[in-house]
């Protein structure tokens, strides 16, 4: 995979894995989160990263943080192989790439007020020196994300859900990253307050120039947000494409299923279609395309059970592991 000079973060083959328990004659297995997955995201770029649930897009987020290790490939980040970093070597790197959490109630620690919530990168950053300066600088950071000084005091479970994930938020920025995961950080909420949090990041992306890795499982929240989308399915990308592309012509049966399986949004319009079948376990993936056992394209060749379909460029950026890509265009 080629990246552009301008990418902040590039990973080539990707692959996670976890141990899970004993097999057969008691071999011990592993299960393939991820597997060999390239990502290049620019500067100030905001991609998605959709699929359903266990499909592996948190795996891969958290390995492109080095929170979670690699079993293979390689990621770069500011031009710096990161793969092999030691947890030392890693401190001033994790400054610049920051994670944004599905449930800010969990990330958020009960004992701490708001503003010791949001202190805490700065002193374990070493970034502000002096109880007034670093009492500034939560303020200021509070109010870059919404909310008024007055929430400094209160604990997290004074606050609603949209201010809990606006304190995350303001936690994220402290350390003045380049790169967010923003792993489902809306799923939590109501629409209305998912709307908000949405606009607020737009915001800080556009006033601070970030880079989002948005993780989703609804391809609406990905739409409005993100420049280019990547449709996961168990533990690989199997389209690739500009926002606009993926939704206005979807290539992978998969994409289209999903995208026919989002709920109405009109009133009186036809419910949403459910998506066939369910995901298979990533310990025993189906041979050749993984999503063969749910596919509803017709004439499939043999191919479709016998061998893995490839990302292949199908023009203007637009990738697709489909061995149909060609009847998939209309
Ligand atoms: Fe369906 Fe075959 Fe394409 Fe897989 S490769 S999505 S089974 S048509």
């Amino acid at each position: 995979m080629t990246a552009s000079p301008g990418t902040l973060l590039r990973a080539e083959a990707v692959t996670v894995e976890y141990p899970a328990g004993a097999g057969l004659f008691g071999r011990k297995e592993r299960l393939r989160a991820v597997v060999e997955v390239d990502l290049a995201v620019g500067p100030g770029e905001c991609h998605g990263l959709v699929g359903e649930s266990g499909c592996g897009k948190s795996s891969l987020g958290r390995a492109l943080l080095r929170l979670t290790d690699i079993a293979g490939g390689r990621i770069q980040f500011e031009g710096r192989d990161i793969t092999h970093l030691s947890p030392r070597s890693m401190r001033p790197i994790r400054r610049r790439m920051q994670m944004i959490f599905q449930d800010p109630y969990a990330s958020l620690n009960p004992r701490f007020t708001v503003a010791q919530a949001v202190a805490e990168p700065l002193i374990i950053h070493r970034l502000e020196s002096g109880r007034a300066a670093r009492r500034e600088r939560v303020l200021e950071l509070l109010w870059d994300v919404g909310l008024d000084g007055s929430v400094a005091g209160r604990y997290p479970h004074e606050l609603s859900g949209g201010q809990r994930q606006r304190v995350g938020v303001a936690r994220a920025l402290a350390v003045d990253p380049t790169f967010i995961v923003a792993d489902e950080p809306v799923s939590a909420l109501d629409v209305s307050v998912q709307a908000q949090l949405l606009n607020l990041l737009e915001d800080l992306r556009a006033a601070r120039g970030l880079a989002f890795l948005f993780i989703s499982h609804d391809l609406r929240v990905v739409r409005h947000l993100c420049d280019q989308v990547s449709v996961m399915y168990l533990g690989r990308v199997v389209e690739r494409a500009p926002t606009d592309e993926i939704f206005s012509r979807p290539r992978h049966p998969y994409t289209r299923a999903l995208l026919a399986a989002l709920p109405s949004m009109r009133p009186g319009e036809a419910p949403a279609q459910r998506l066939p079948g369910e995901v298979p376990s990533p310990l025993d993936p189906p041979s050749g395309c993984a999503f063969h056992p749910r596919c509803s394209v017709a004439d499939r060749p043999e191919a479709c059970m016998e061998s893995l379909p490839g990302l292949e460029d199908c023009g203007g950026g637009h990738l697709v592991a489909c061995h149909m890509r060609e009847k998939t265009e209309e």
